[in-house]
């Protein structure tokens, strides 16, 4: 009797690209990006835990001050130019 052996191949065998799956795996992810909050109004770095204003539409941020006094002069966000009112 003989014995068959089975030899298991991947269906989708023909697709396979051994190099492709290599290059996927060289391929490192992206460094997350540093989360900096920078203020859009005078552009400089937002320090952790100061009072910052957040555009409810955009996500823009920027100095609570800042922010306070641009919507105050343009009624709208530096960035969406959406009209936001404090
Ligand atoms: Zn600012
Ligand atoms: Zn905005």
């Amino acid at each position: 009797m003989v014995r068959r052996i089975r030899v298991t191949r991947p269906v989708n065998s023909g697709f396979w690209d051994p190099w492709s799956v290599e290059e996927v795996k060289k391929t490192t992810p992206m460094p997350k990006l540093e989360a900096k909050r920078v203020c859009v109004i005078c552009l400089s770095e937002i320090s952790e835990g100061a009072a910052m204003i957040e555009c409810p539409y955009c996500g823009a941020l920027g100095h609570e001050n800042c922010f306070e006094e641009w919507i105050t002069m343009k009624g709208k966000c530096p960035l969406c130019r959406r009209t936001i009112t404090l």
